[in-house]
């Protein structure tokens, strides 16, 4: 069976951590399933277009696609990814079952063909669980409470030198979390077979030392 961890969960629970810790500490790929829908919003909003119109949000998928092909995984590290617009975007994009379909095939391919240099295949989202990799042997869902999740956003935000305030913040998460509840394709929620961390009152180490012992169970 092919190594494949999946890890979804809402905005700033600490998914996103936890995967690529998870990744570097087992010599695993990791891919960060959100940036490919926030690289496509971001696209939609370059051209002016509108990300709730499927034609647009295609436009923004075909680009994408021709900016993997020509440089690769590393064009979804823009640091441009990460405003909030384009995290707004991004979950307007995937409401859209088209767009879901067309990122669907690149996200598998790197499941299966992580490369030679790693073991096994680390990806964080929303449904990668239940609709992407519905075979993985090892499934983590994380969560945390909204004020500490909207806490850990602010201080992210605060540290790029973004001033925002804690309402503002906790209102935008909301909005986005609720967007991706409510959806009626590849909704967020746990696979059945998925392990819940609550990470409300864990630092990042005891995340990771959570998941480096269910990775032993099941892994090994
Ligand atoms: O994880 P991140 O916050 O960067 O994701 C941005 C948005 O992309 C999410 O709010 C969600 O709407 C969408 N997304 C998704 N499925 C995934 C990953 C992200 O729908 N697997």
């Amino acid at each position: 069976m092919n190594k494949i961890i999946t890890i979804d969960g809402p905005a700033a629970s600490g998914k996103g951590t936890l995967a690529r810790e998870l990744a570097e500490a087992l010599g695993y790929a990791y891919m960060d399933t959100g940036a490919l829908y926030r690289a496509v919003g971001y696209e939609v909003l370059q051209a002016g277009g509108d990300p709730e119109d499927e034609a647009d949000a295609l436009k923004g998928c075909r680009i994408l696609a021709a900016k993997l092909g020509k440089d690769g995984i590393p064009v979804l590290s823009n640091p441009d990814l990460r405003m909030e617009r384009n995290g707004d975007a991004a979950s307007k994009v995937a409401i859209i079952q088209s767009v879901r379909d067309a990122l669907l095939d690149i996200q598998r391919n790197f499941a299966d063909n992580p490369g030679d240099k790693y073991k096994g295949a680390v990806l964080d989202g929303r449904d990668i669980g239940t609709v992407i990799c519905p075979d993985a042997p090892l499934k983590l869902y994380i969560t945390a409470s909204d004020e500490i999740r909207a806490q850990r956003r602010m201080k992210e935000l605060h540290s790029k030198g973004i001033s925002v305030t804690k309402s503002a913040v906790l209102e935008d998460m909301r909005a986005r979390d609720a967007r991706d509840k409510a959806r009626k394709v590849a909704p967020m929620r746990p696979a059945e077979d998925a392990i819940v961390i609550d990470t409300s009152v864990l630092d990042a180490g005891q995340v990771l030392e959570t998941a480096l012992k269910y990775v032993s169970e099941t892994l090994a």
